[in-house]
């Protein structure tokens, strides 16, 4: 059985997830919008993946006895100035729930929750790629900022994710 504190804190991470699932949808139809096609499919497989982050931990939630609570969403972002902005918000976005699971992990290990920190490893590991790969996305942008052709070029490549 899930202790009350940490399942409230994975209700929170649930809302996180859904809110970064949310986040990226909203920047797939700006970017469509904007003619990055490539842009908005990779982001719209990222707002998926989020929705899959979400459902482990309900899953979890509820394998552990614990009550899923769904919370609203927070109003997000719906237009971003270029590619790049967005992608500096993603590495932002990144880098505040990797803290996030940090947190949660750190409270799984005081509460000596052994199943939580189990499952907890897997987002451990999966922060570490999404900063990797918003990072490096973000410095391929910065190159080819001001070649239209590049960014074509670069727009393309991201719609084969
Ligand atoms: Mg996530």
């Amino acid at each position: 059985m899930v202790n009350s504190k940490m399942e409230a804190a994975l209700n929170e991470q649930v809302n996180s997830e859904l809110s970064s699932a949310y986040l990226y949808l909203s920047m797939s139809y700006d970017m469509d919008s904007k003619g990055y096609e490539g842009m908005a499919c990779w982001f719209a497989l990222q707002a998926k993946e989020e929705f899959e982050h979400a459902t482990r931990i309900m899953k979890f939630i509820g394998e552990t006895g614990g009550k899923v609570k769904l919370e609203p969403i927070g109003k997000v972002r719906q237009e971003w100035d270029s590619p790049k902005n967005a992608f500096e918000e993603v590495l932002a976005t990144e880098t505040n729930v990797t803290g996030k699971i940090h947190r949660l992990m750190d409270m799984a290990v005081e509460l000596k929750d052994y199943a939580t920190q189990n499952m907890l490893s897997w987002f451990v590991g999966e922060q570490v790629e999404e900063e990797d790969s918003a990072r490096k996305i973000l410095e391929k942008l910065k190159k080819v900022e001001d070649s239209p052709a590049a960014m074509c070029a670069l727009d393309a490549q991201l719609g084969k994710r």
